[in-house]
């Protein structure tokens, strides 16, 4: 009796612990990777690359599920509230760190309601435009855009968008003023961008590279300082050699769970996405999409929740310059 009394205090004691590595992944749950955009962009196929590396590390079935709006902050809301067992995660780019400036009201706090789990990659952006613009090159696009001052639109992935701060600095550096036509995802912007609907957008590479591949879409520039090494895009001048000098964007991704995950919990998945950093199909499939997968210190937990502080740091004052909100 008395032995049964000690098992069931030491049960309620476990129990209000939280979830225990041990019972982490939970048999037959799926691990849910929330991409805050929607289907079919870039965001969405970091994720389903990095689901598809991390199911054997991790041991569980990884999902990917779109929870789009609000440039993201929606879906990391969603997280931020989600239940503290591992198997809901965020994947949410440089968002993370610009949002706090860009929205007066957040509804979640960016350092303090998530555990930290590891960064993912870097991804250049390009600049691009529908089909049928008069411009085959950035010097006839930049001539092209100051005729048209007034008329020409920016589309975006939403407001707190990596293509919203990627357009930002583009229209500042240019000193010219776009009508920005927001979207909840890269996708349905890329279908009107296609349509001829919207005249550029500034987005990943790894949702754009096949489009300009496809010839479905022009391509005018990279943001990344150096030019890059895929076949696809090697040809593309950056911004900062066609005249913006010193423009560079680059858009990171990091993995986040619920504040209140266990640290234990936490610290399995941070193993498998370790692994996963270094599966070569993941690394390779990212490459062709002129991804950078992470391979510093930014893969350890504490080490990404600086690097995200110092990025807010670094945007919060170039957005407050710009003078933009998203209520
Ligand atoms: N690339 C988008 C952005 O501008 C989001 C998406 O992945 O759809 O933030």
């Amino acid at each position: 009796m008395k032995k049964l009394f000690m098992l069931s205090c030491w049960a309620v004691a476990t129990l209000s612990a939280g979830v225990q590595a041990a019972d982490f992944p939970i048999k037959d749950k799926p691990v849910t990777i929330v991409v805050p955009f929607t289907a079919g962009g870039p965001t969405d196929r970091v994720a389903r690359d990095l689901a598809e590396a991390l199911r054997k590390p991790l041991g569980a079935n990884v999902v990917v599920e779109n929870v789009a709006g609000a440039g993201g902050t929606i879906g990391a809301n969603k997280v931020a509230k989600a239940p503290q067992d591992g198997h809901t995660v965020l994947l949410h780019h440089i968002g993370m760190a610009t949002s706090p400036a860009l929205y007066r009201k957040m509804p979640y706090n960016t350092m303090d309601d998530f555990e930290y789990l590891g960064m993912v990659n870097d991804v250049p952006m390009t600049l691009i435009g529908r089909p049928t613009l008069p411009a085959n090159n950035y010097k006839e696009l930049a001539s092209w855009i100051a005729q048209n001052k007034g008329t020409v639109n920016l589309g975006n992935a939403g407001l707190g968008a990596a293509s919203h701060l990627c357009g930002l600095l583009f229209q500042s550096a240019l000193k010219i003023d776009m009508t920005t036509v927001p979207y909840k995802g890269t996708a349905p912007a890329m279908n009107d961008l296609m349509g001829g609907q919207i005249d550029l957008l500034c987005d990943q590479t790894t949702n754009t590279t096949s489009q300009i591949e496809g010839k479905t879409v022009k391509a005018f520039a990279v943001t990344s300082l150096k030019r890059l090494s895929t076949p696809a895009l090697k040809n593309l001048p950056t911004l900062d050699e066609s005249g913006l000098k010193g423009f560079e964007v680059s858009i990171w991704h990091g993995l986040y769970a619920p504040k209140g995950t266990p640290a234990d919990v936490t610290a399995k998945i941070n193993k498998a996405l370790k692994v996963a950093l270094k599966d070569p199909e993941f690394n390779k499939k990212q490459q062709g999409l002129g991804a950078i997968v992470v391979n510093d210190k930014r893969s350890d937990p504490v080490e990404h929740k600086k690097f995200v502080a110092s990025e807010i740091a670094k945007w919060g004052p170039v957005i407050q310059a710009a003078g933009v909100y998203a209520d």
